[in-house]
């Protein structure tokens, strides 16, 4: 089968091939249908410092996708030939103390797929069974394929209530801006996306509720004194991985609000904790989803009129993957799809 791989330890990613992956008792073989690139695959393909501690060349990348279950082990019961399914990239070790308590997202031994384990850029993927989620009709390929971003903006935005607060969200990445439609949709009165590029603060454009500020040449301040805000946010989201952003926060939020940070920083950030404490407010980290409510969450709001399909800014065949890392370093994109079938 044909495969995209990090064959060697320097920038770049290699059209190559495998053998069809083996399946085991409890696993699923799934043809792949649509993957996407995550910034986690951009990471990886520019080979950064991360990267170069973390990746076991050759690896197959590659862990947003969907696909049709091709094969199954004999002790799966959930799926059969032929459903369409997406599946959960965290692989979990089902021992540890979160895992036992039903708690798989903060399990201590979790291994990435396409990143620890062989991943679904790829014409099949081998899955365990557990991780394997069904989709429905209601949604189409194209947005199951971004199910794992999609996920980590539903945990992230589900975490507080922000039915009627005043949202600040630091980074328009593909997350970011999932984070801010989501907040639309759950009843945010006012939300500010900050970012410096403009290609993916103007996918935004035309969102009733949604304001952005390119804080290159706009002032935040600016923005809140002309949405009449008194009192500062009240949920502010961290999506940039930049410390100044982090700082932002805290400077922009009221007495008393919420840090939710899913953005990972590039280095060791110099945070000013003294002017948290002083001001009551509540960081919570945000890695991965919610095994599997986040899962149910996104489908839910997909049928409840969320449209995502806006962030998906472009398609290719897998054989032109370099022409969407392309688009991505530059960041004249967002969600970008390889097409396997
Ligand atoms: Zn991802
Ligand atoms: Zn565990």
């Amino acid at each position: 089968m044909k495969v995209l791989s990090k064959n060697f330890s320097q920038k770049g990613l290699w059209l190559d091939e495998r053998d069809i992956p083996t399946i085991g008792h409890t696993d699923v073989l799934i043809r792949v249908t649509k993957t996407a690139i995550c910034g986690t695959d951009l990471h990886i393909y520019n080979w950064d410092k991360w990267s170069q501690q973390t990746i076991k060349t050759p690896a197959v990348l590659g862990h947003e996708f969907v696909g049709v279950v091709e094969k199954v082990g004999e002790g799966v019961e959930s799926v059969v030939e032929g459903d369409r399914v997406s599946a959960e990239g965290h692989l979990v070790c089902n021992q540890c103390r979160n895992c036992k308590a039903g708690k798989r997202h903060h399990c201590k031994n979790t291994k990435g797929l396409g990143i620890h384990t062989d991943g679904a850029f790829a014409e099949f993927v081998k899955v365990p069974e557990s991780n394997i989620y069904k989709i429905s009709d209601s949604v189409s390929d194209e947005e199951a394929a971004i199910f794992d971003p999609f996920g980590n903006a539903v945990f992230s935005a589900l975490r507080v209530s922000v039915a009627g607060e005043d949202v600040l969200i630091t980074g328009a990445g593909p997350v970011g801006c999932l984070t801010a439609l989501l907040c639309q949709h759950l009843g945010a009165r006012h939300i500010v996306v900050t970012d410096v590029n403009d290609y993916r603060l103007n996918l935004l454009e035309g969102e009733p509720r949604i304001k952005t500020v390119n804080v290159k040449r706009e002032k935040l301040d600016d923005m809140i004194s002309s949405l009449g805000m008194k009192e500062g946010f009240d949920v502010l989201y961290e999506m940039s991985g930049e410390q100044s952003a982090f700082n932002d926060l805290i400077e922009y939020s009221r007495y008393g609000a919420h840090i939710i940070n899913l953005g990972i920083f590039r280095e060791e950030a110099k945070i000013d904790i003294n002017k948290m404490i002083f001001k009551s407010l509540t960081f919570h980290g945000i890695y991965g989803r919610e095994m599997y409510d986040s899962w149910y969450k996104m489908v839910s709001f997909i049928e409840s009129g969320l449209n995502i399909k806006k962030l998906i800014t472009h398609t290719f065949p897998y054989t032109e993957y370099e022409e969407g890392f392309k688009l991505l370093n530059n960041g004249t994109a967002c969600k970008v799809i390889l097409d396997w079938s």
